[in-house]
């Protein structure tokens, strides 16, 4: 017969609370990253040709990497990068 290691129900528990906590201190990083409209002076409205939806950062249909919230396909904001062809 062989022994099975044993794993204590206490270490099975502080295992998945670790693992836990890491998704959540990911998620609040990520969202952390994310600056607020006011800082980067969003507006809903597009700035002549540049806007939202032709900009590299923007994510269909309404978020942006970058700026926190929702954000509209006509929107603009002042770290605007024109998407490449
Ligand atoms: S213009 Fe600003 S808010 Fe709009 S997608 Fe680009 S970086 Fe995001």
């Amino acid at each position: 017969m062989t022994r099975r290691p044993e794993i204590s129900r206490r270490r099975v528990l502080s295992i998945a609370a670790s693992a836990a906590g890491a998704s959540i201190t990911g998620a609040a990083a990520a969202q952390a990253a994310k600056v607020p409209q006011k800082i980067v002076k969003y507006q809903d409205t597009p700035k002549g040709e540049q806007r939202c939806d032709n900009c590299d950062l923007f994510e269909a249909p309404s978020s942006c990497k970058n700026v926190d919230g929702t954000i509209a396909a006509q929107g603009w904001c002042i770290v605007y990068r024109k998407k490449q062809a």
